[in-house]
């Protein structure tokens, strides 16, 4: 018998499969682990297929040294998602197989998986009376213990290696293995209560397995009560014997849907994320492995769950731009769940209150099923949105950050012992140029998106065709010279709120201020307590938690997401205000929304502050159609790296002029086919080069088929290239 084995080593160039043979009475199956001889070392591989032959000659192949693990990692609907993984997205086995497998199964720390534990020894009062006084982390240590005992990888980051031993060479502590699976947020399942589910869900849950559609789109308002739709369809799916798996945009933001989960499923759900430690990353994916859960809940790498039989995959937030993996390996969630579901006959759902474009015109066209929920639980409306025109505020003389308008409701919110969330957008890294008299925005002629300020060459560049453009130093609309470029910080909106109202308490919640989920959640716990009046932040303040007393929220420069380089860029600002609108007025309490923009008449703002989504849609659809951007056309970008730049330039060229052959005979397929230097031009001491190319959505396969067989002619040592389908974010 003949095993082929993929060997997980971090060389980029190495995508080959190897045949080793199975020794006698090894009992090997198809996604088992196995330590095999490569080169002058063994090293850990996964076995992919065993088969009968090999077109190696028999005397050169060597024998699987081990096989890792007494069960199997990856079962056969994986192996096949791997395949198709490697068409659609271009990777490697290897990278495919590292998303599907926890890292501590890698690199041979499966021998860890019993955890050392460290406690007090009863009765050793006497000896701890022994430790010095000077010796604090010792003590600290000690009261720490008396609390309880943890694992030592835990004790150790916080304590220090050294001191955990110092107490155990006094005999005052024990170190002792156990396996036992830690869970994670396990504070979190008290709470959620059981509901009935109204006509509308009973009616969208009948329809998802009702209809012949493999997609069902779940386009429900803000409120409309989605979560228990899930909940309801996933606990069909395991009365049929299926698992299921619940995706949201970014689990660590979200701890209500955990809790309610928990509260329903208990102990069949498993979390996965990577927030998460390596410990408890590992006990959640065995707990799927073996059946255990038969829910995993998680962020994006959650739809690699090792479940078998998945009968239901839900994506909430569907339109969120973090379901596609931007850095490698890249992916786009919805096709791998898509894939999955497909190969089980299972169902995918697809849910949001502002779908994307291209999932909307998919139910429009009748690829998907199309669910409607437009009513909220509560029955009440969505908060008004009131849109302020902040050039009209600069006539008047006022160049502050806070319209007149915005003050006058902060002052009644605050004098009223209501909260206020001030929202600041903070999309990619670059920066546009606009008129600040007229809210003119220069744009590339050639693709109607707005055109990206880079301050090292002082030009304005088309980041989808690469055209440069002179920086304008007066308006060509209105002929002001007020033209400015550049964002506010959330510093700064705090100093100046500071300034205006002295005694009040602002929280500040942004990229920068949070770096772990902890401090996250304790910023907005201490707002949801009350400890302050005011919370500014990005939006990352705009995902979906529920704080009563908030009555007015401010979007203080919406335009900043409008204008980013990016033909998604009216579609993720519609979503972004429907989003942050919904923070207003959730209780008992009328909200209200002002929105600060320089493009008052801009049809985003009027379609979504009548949170009009189908208006929105039938325009946006339009413009895509006439622009020919996606759903109407497919975006590829092929990405090369190097260190040295000659490299990343020589590979890009050979590509580009074999893609530029190709295109010459398939003159149809392309609308846009251009070679540049990458947004970003230098990450990480790596020169970055791009091939960008619009082309025909029937086309998509064969110029993939193209670009890879270019590839791999033409991939070069020391040059890494990413091929990406329609990316989220250009840098
Ligand atoms: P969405 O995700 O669509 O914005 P949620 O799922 O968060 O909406 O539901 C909104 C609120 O309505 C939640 O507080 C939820 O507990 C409540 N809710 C949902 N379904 C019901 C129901 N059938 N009966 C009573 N309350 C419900
Ligand atoms: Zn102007
Ligand atoms: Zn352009």
């Amino acid at each position: 018998m003949i095993a082929r084995v993929i060997v997980d080593i971090r060389n980029g160039d190495v995508d080959k499969i190897f045949d080793y043979i199975v020794p006698d009475g090894m009992d090997l199956h198809a996604g088992d682990r196995v330590l095999v001889p490569f080169g002058k070392r063994d090293t850990e591989g996964y076995c992919i297929a065993i088969s009968d032959d090999s077109q190696v000659a028999a005397s050169r192949l060597k024998p699987v040294k081990t096989r890792l693990d007494p069960f199997t990692c990856v079962n056969p609907d994986m192996l096949a998602l791997m395949d198709f993984m490697r068409r659609k997205f271009y990777l490697r086995y290897a990278d495919c197989l590292r998303l599907f497998v926890p890292p501590q199964m890698r690199g041979g720390k499966v021998g860890e998986l019993k955890r050392l534990y460290v406690e007090l020894v009863p009765g050793s009062d006497e000896k701890i009376a022994d430790i010095p006084t000077r010796a604090k982390r010792r003590l600290e240590l000690v009261a720490r213990l008396k609390r309880g005992g943890d694992y030592l990888s835990v004790l150790a980051e916080e304590f220090g290696a050294a001191t955990v031993n110092a107490l155990v060479d006094a005999g005052i502590a024990v170190k002792t293995e156990r396996a036992v699976y830690r869970k994670p947020y396990a504070e979190m399942q008290e709470g959620a209560k059981r509901v009935t589910p109204t006509d509308d869900q009973k009616r969208a849950v009948e329809s998802i397995f009702a209809t012949d559609k493999t997609v069902s789109l779940l386009f429900g308002v803000t409120g409309s009560g989605k979560t228990e739709v899930y909940m309801e369809a996933i606990e069909r799916t395991l009365a049929e014997g299926k698992k299921a798996i619940m995706l949201v945009p970014e689990i660590s933001l979200t701890p209500q849907t955990l809790r309610n989960f928990r509260a329903r499923f208990g102990e069949k759900v498993a979390l996965m994320h990577s927030g998460l430690g390596v410990g408890e990353r590992y006990d959640e994916w065995k707990r799927a492995l073996t059946g255990e859960a038969d829910i995993v809940i998680g962020a994006r790498s959650a739809v690699f769950a090792p479940l078998d039989n998945v009968g239901l995959i839900v994506l909430d937030e569907e339109h969120d731009g973090s379901y596609v993996s931007e850095s490698n390996p890249r992916y786009d969630t919805a096709e791998v769940a898509e894939f999955r579901v497909r190969q089980t006959g299972g169902k995918l759902v697809l849910g949001s209150a502002t779908p994307s474009i291209d999932s909307f015109e998919a139910a429009q066209e009748g690829r998907y099923n199309l669910i409607v929920m437009d009513r909220r639980i509560s029955g009440r409306g969505m908060p008004p949105i009131e849109i302020v025109d902040m050039s009209k505020e600069l006539l008047a003389g006022n160049a502050d950050i806070f319209s007149r308008r915005l003050m006058q409701e902060m002052d009644g919110a605050l004098s009223r012992g209501e909260q206020v969330m001030l929202f600041l957008n903070r999309r990619g890294h670059s920066s546009f140029a606009m008129c600040r008299n007229c809210g003119y925005v220069p744009k590339c002629e050639n693709c109607d998106v707005a055109l990206s300020y880079h301050s090292v060459e002082k030009a304005l560049v088309c980041h989808y065709c690469g055209a440069r453009y002179k920086m304008i130093t007066r308006c060509p609309k209105c002929g002001s010279d007020n033209i400015k470029m550049g964002k506010i910080g959330t510093q700064r909106v705090v100093s100046e709120l500071q300034k205006m109202h002295p005694g009040t308490k602002i929280l500040r919640l942004d990229a920068e201020s949070t770096t772990t989920k902890d401090a996250y959640l304790d910023i907005l716990g201490a707002f949801k307590a009350r400890e302050a009046q005011i919370l500014v932040g990005t939006q990352m303040i705009a995902k979906g938690h529920d704080f009563p007393d908030v009555t007015l929220v401010g979007i203080l420069d919406a335009d900043l997401g409008l204008y980013h380089s990016d033909f998604r860029s009216a579609e993720r600002t519609f979503q972004l205000v429907t989003q942050v609108a919904g923070r207003a007025g959730r209780a008992d309490k009328e909200g209200k929304v002002l929105l600060q923009t320089f493009s008052p008449s801009h049809y985003v703002y009027r379609f979504a502050s009548h949170y009009d989504y189908p208006g929105f849609f039938a325009k946006e659809n339009n413009t895509r159609k006439v622009t020919g951007f996606p759903p109407y056309s497919t975006i590829v970008r092929v990405l090369f790296s190097s260190e040295i730049e000659e490299k990343a330039i020589a590979c890009t060229k050979s590509v580009y002029l074999g893609l530029k052959a190709y295109a010459a005979e398939h003159r149809d397929d392309f609308f846009v086919l251009r070679a540049m230097v990458a947004p970003v031009a230098k990450i990480e001491r790596h020169y970055r080069y791009q091939i960008v190319m619009r082309v025909t959505k029937q086309s998509e396969d064969a110029v993939f088929g193209c670009i890879h067989k270019l590839l791999d002619e033409y991939r070069t040592r020391g040059v890494s290239v990413f091929a990406q389908l329609d990316p989220q974010n250009m840098m």
